[in-house]
């Protein structure tokens, strides 16, 4: 099954992949995490990154769907995957599309997860993860069972990303909807698009899921 999580930073994308990841058996593909790797390995495709990163642009549609392409290569994603943070234009819609149809492959759903965007700073602002297994958190909704340790690995180190700024986080915000508005006809003219809302409570939106894929 392949399926693509369409909303904007803050919208839960990470959160209920992980759960879809369990429940279906496929694998995450997060472009962020991707480029955020890629950033870290200081290879010169990740220093051009870091910069435009850190001000809050897009990288370019062909190195996103590139990488996407040497990713979904892998065995680990022979049963699909779920991709989030990709497409976020209509130029990378069409690109991954050609691609996907290369490898023989399509998406099965695409899921817009609708938010309030004036709650997403709040969101954004009070997350963080686990600095061993990725685990997301959040300083209101999703706090540690055990303050200062994770739930999953029990080890002690957490991080922000350094994009997580209320004034990097306007700017994605807006990019978001100024690039990804478009998307939302694409997806529905080929039938993939379903809606859920994104403000319920994190496990009401993971029941909404279900009901679309299980
Ligand atoms: P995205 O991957 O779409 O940028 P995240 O999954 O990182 O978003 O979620 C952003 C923050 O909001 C995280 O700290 C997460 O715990 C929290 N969060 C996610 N979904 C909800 C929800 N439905 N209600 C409240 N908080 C949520
Ligand atoms: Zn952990």
């Amino acid at each position: 099954m392949r399926i693509v999580l369409l909303g904007p930073p803050g919208a839960g994308k990470g959160t209920q992949s992980v759960v879809l990841e369990e429940k279906l058996g496929i694998i995450q593909l997060s472009t962020g995490d991707m480029l955020r790797s890629a950033v870290a390995s200081a290879s010169s495709i990740g220093k051009q990154i870091k910069s435009l990163m850190e001000s809050g642009s897009l990288v370019s549609d062909e190195v996103i769907v590139e990488m996407i392409s040497e990713r979904i290569s892998k065995s680990d994603c022979s049963n699909g995957f779920i991709l989030d943070g990709c497409p976020r234009t209509l130029a990378q819609a069409k690109a991954l599309d050609i691609m996907l149809a290369k490898e023989n492959m399509a998406l099965d759903y695409v899921i817009e997860m609708s938010v309030d965007a004036e709650k997403m700073v709040q969101r954004i602002v009070g997350r963080f993860n686990c600095q061993s297994c990725g685990a997301g958190y959040h300083d209101e909704f999703k706090t540690p069972q055990t303050a200062g340790t994770c739930d999953h690995c029990d080890k002690p180190d957490f991080q922000r990303r350094s994009d997580d700024n209320p004034e990097t986080i306007r700017k994605r915000l807006k990019a978001y909807d100024d690039q990804t508005a478009p998307l939302l006809p694409f997806y529905r003219d080929k039938s993939l698009l379903h809606t859920i809302n994104a403000m319920a409570p994190i496990d009401r939106v993971t029941s909404d899921l279900e009901a679309i894929f299980c």
